[in-house]
């Protein structure tokens, strides 16, 4: 077992109040490693060392080309690093193992695609109505405060961290409390590679109290933020509240991905199981609604059915497992309650439903894959993120109803469309109010691209071009090409 401290300007530290926090393999229950439970106290000794780096200059004044290398740098340590930060993801979150690499591979991804954007932050030249050479440039916000959620933990910082320090910020980055060691691994490479000091802080702590300090202090400028929907609103009001820092939201989603008849059968069928099932369905983008079309609806489940039996549940770093523990006995508890609740609605329990039975089942967060038919779209296991394996299946009978029932949702994160008819599923895209789609497919994920969503899932982008915009303000500067004097008396 390993005892991590935290990093607060360039040091690795105990909180202030020496307590600690226990981390547990959700897969086993074994402790895998103890790390510092920080309060407000010590995010403020974190905020305090990102202003003075970001007021001193420390990052900002380095050349593009120097925070290009530096991230590259950072990317090459993750790379180099991947087998232990994949077995680490697995043993703190529960995931796959084949799923903790390509989140590895992907993070590393990320620095390289912004180490590369970093070199090509412009702005413009502007002709106004009058003598003047006007300009418009682009700087870095300033003191970001991040907080990630644990799903996906290391990518999750790669996603922040990666378009703030290309665009010349500073950062206190909080993982979540249930899931913090890839990023106290992060902080590690980064030490390694000698970042002035407070340019990055990583520090471990709870929502409530750690948290929120984030959010209302006045020194940060700016609040970057993936959770929950209710969580993105509380912070929402604090920043508003206290010094209208900037705010990123990505929330939560309650997905359609659209079967129509016309579809591939075998692969909308796989595509189903993937985009419910993968990582546990923790996922804020899984397609936990799945719309089929009602003349294939019987057949689509029956072979969804058939399939289930091969998402072998398991400990992650067992060979072939392809679904994990939740991540926590508690958001267990939740997932089953949900489950109960769609029983009580009156949906069919089609399969799963339960804890799975056996020796190396009967420590972990187990569930297995769950699937209900019969949902109608008022019900809540139709309405509400469970963010676990649980899927509802709706009938639906012409395409104008799918798109209905797809738009009938507080979400707007993510949707797949599945037809062989180009002309339909361009039209149905088109009309579905969701930030990231999918024809055909569901899932890949993209750093080239912006990710975010409509309605309550959220505000502003990441990844992509879009995603360092986020991180940028923008000033406009006139210089004068006139010498004569104002007349304005
Ligand atoms: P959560 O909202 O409970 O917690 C997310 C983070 O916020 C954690 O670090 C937590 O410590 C912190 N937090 C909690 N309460 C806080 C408060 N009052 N003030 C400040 N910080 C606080 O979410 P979670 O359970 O960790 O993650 C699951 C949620 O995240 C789901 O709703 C999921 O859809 C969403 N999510 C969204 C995306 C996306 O890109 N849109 C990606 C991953 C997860």
């Amino acid at each position: 077992m390993q005892n991590y401290q935290m990093y607060i300007n360039g040091q690795f530290v105990s909180s202030v109040s020496k307590k600690t926090r226990e981390i547990l393999d959700p897969a086993s229950g074994e402790k895998v490693a103890t790390v510092p439970e920080s309060n407000a106290q010590d995010m403020q000794l974190a905020i305090s060392a990102a202003r003075v780096a970001f007021d001193k200059g420390l990052w900002r004044k380095t050349t593009a080309a120097d925070r290009a290398s530096f991230l590259f740098k950072i990317a090459q340590a993750i790379r180099l690093n991947a087998k232990m930060l994949a077995e680490l993801e697995v043993k703190n979150c529960g995931k796959p193992l084949s799923e903790a690499e390509f989140d590895v591979a992907d993070a590393a991804g990320c620095f390289e695609y912004y180490a590369g954007l970093a070199t090509k932050i412009h702005g413009e030249t502007v002709q106004v109505p009058a003598n003047f050479m006007s300009m418009v440039v682009r700087e870095p916000i300033g003191v970001c405060a991040q907080i990630i959620p644990w799903n996906f933990p290391l990518l999750m910082a790669a996603w922040k961290l990666a378009p703030a320090l290309a665009a010349g910020n500073v950062c206190v980055l909080k993982p979540s409390e249930l899931t913090p060691l890839t990023a106290l691994e992060l902080a590690k490479i980064i030490h390694q590679l000698e970042l002035p000091a407070g340019v990055v802080n990583i520090v471990t702590g709870p929502g409530a109290e750690a948290g929120e300090e984030l959010a209302i202090n006045t020194n940060v400028d700016k609040i970057a933020f993936t959770g929950g929907t209710l969580t993105g609103k509380k912070i929402a009001t604090m920043a508003a509240n206290s010094n209208l820092k900037r705010v990123s939201l990505e929330l939560g989603g309650k997905n359609p991905n659209i079967v129509f008849a016309d579809a591939d059968f075998d692969a909308a069928v796989d595509g189903a199981l993937f985009g419910a099932f993968a990582n546990q369905g923790e996922v804020c983008s899984a397609g936990s609604r799945l719309l089929v079309e009602e003349s294939i609806h019987d057949k689509f489940v029956e072979a969804m059915l058939k399939k289930i039996p091969n998402i072998k549940l398991g400990h992650g770093l067992k060979t072939g497992t392809k679904m994990g523990p939740l991540v926590s006995s508690a958001h267990r508890d939740k997932v089953e309650a949900y489950i109960q609740i769609g029983i009580s609605e009156g949906a069919k329990l089609v399969c799963g439903g339960k804890r799975p039975e056996g020796e190396e089942f009967k420590n972990g967060n187990f569930v297995e894959p769950t699937i209900f038919t019969n949902v109608t779209p008022q019900m809540r296991i139709a309405r509400e993120e469970i963010f676990g394996p649980v899927l509802s299946v709706i009938k639906f009978k012409t395409e104008e109803e799918a798109v209905q029932i797809a738009n009938d949702t507080i979400y707007g994160l993510a949707a797949g469309v599945w037809t062989q008819n180009v002309t339909r599923a361009t039209r149905v895209v088109g009309q579905i109010r969701a930030g990231i789609t999918w024809v055909n497919h569901y899932h890949p994920t993209f750093n080239e691209l912006p990710w975010g969503g409509y309605k309550q899932s959220g505000h502003g982008r990441e990844l992509g071009m879009y995603g360092i915009e986020e991180y940028l303000e923008t000033k406009q500067i006139n210089i004068n090409l006139d010498t004569t004097p104002i007349a304005w008396y």
